[in-house]
């Protein structure tokens, strides 16, 4: 029986990393605060970083990419991403080693780790969303989406554990002190995800497995953590909802398969064991 664990590193428009291992190998998806930050943070939640065998970078906006470069250098690790992505990125935040290349449509393997990529609708070169299957458990990391997508629909269905942007309260990004341009960048298309077209999401697409759901990418100047739980209120009888940090690590998540005839999952909650089990 292997195990996963998953942990928010950082998470918001100062910085997102993402961490998930399976058995014995570890990856990171993306890396946008300064490396020392992410060894520190997972020192805190006890992650063994040199798990990591690879960071996945979804585009190259600096709050995805800052770390890559000294990251990758100090674990000798690749860095994979499309080439759009490649091409997009400031040099200076680009590893020694050139990066290994990944479709916008693909999957790619890191030891038992498998993952997919897919485009999403934000504004850079060719960016992608990451499914990320481990055995029989499916964990998406899905953020700076400017509007709901197939790729995003049909992921999410297949997913338990998501971390899903929920950028914005509309009614405080309209009313805020953004410049009239800035504003506009984040509520088109190809910006970020409110907590209501979050919200919408997940009430739209049929997700049976989804049991854990953290919201993520929440700005510090249009969204506030009770606010962006609000909006999933409703789904709180069926699935664990929490937001991600822009400050610090979250906790880290273990999920189980109990035995492969019945695939039953549990998800072990550090400060709450008894969490329920799931099929
Ligand atoms: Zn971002
Ligand atoms: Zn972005």
């Amino acid at each position: 029986m292997k195990t996963v664990r998953i942990c928010s590193i950082a998470s918001g428009s100062n910085g997102n990393a993402y961490y998930i291992e399976y058995g014995e190998e570890a990856i990171l998806v993306d890396a946008g605060i300064s490396a020392k930050q992410i060894l520190k943070r997972a020192t805190q939640r006890k992650i063994d970083i040199n798990r990591v065998k690879a960071v996945f970078v979804s585009h190259e906006h600096s709050d995805h990419v800052r770390g890559l470069h000294v990251l990758c250098d100090r674990l000798n690790i690749p860095a994979y991403m499309t080439r759009g992505t490649a091409e997009g990125m400031r040099t200076y935040y680009m590893p020694k080693n050139p990066p290994i290349r990944i479709d916008v449509d693909g999957v790619t393997c890191i030891g038992d780790i498998k993952v997919h990529s897919f485009s999403k609708p934000h504004d850079v070169i060719e960016p992608c969303s990451f499914r990320v299957e481990c055995g029989d458990i499916n964990i998406g990391v899905f953020t700076d989406i400017g509007c709901s997508c197939e790729g995003l629909v049909e992921n999410l269905a297949k997913c338990h554990v998501a971390f899903l942007e929920s950028n914005y309260d509309e009614e405080m990004l309209r009313a805020g002190k953004y410049p009239a341009q800035l504003k506009q960048r984040i509520l088109s298309d190809k910006g970020h995800l409110s907590n209501a077209q979050a919200a919408d999401i997940v009430r739209a697409v049929d997700a049976p497995c989804l049991h854990t759901l953290i919201l993520s990418h929440l700005s510090a100047d249009n969204n506030r953590p009770q606010i962006a739980l609000k909006a999933f209120a409703e789904f709180a009888d069926r699935i664990n909802i929490s937001t991600a940090s822009r400050y610090e690590a979250g906790e880290v998540f273990t999920v189980t398969t109990e035995t492969a005839e019945t695939p039953q999952i549990k998800i072990v909650f550090p400060e709450r064991l008894d969490r329920a089990a799931i099929n």
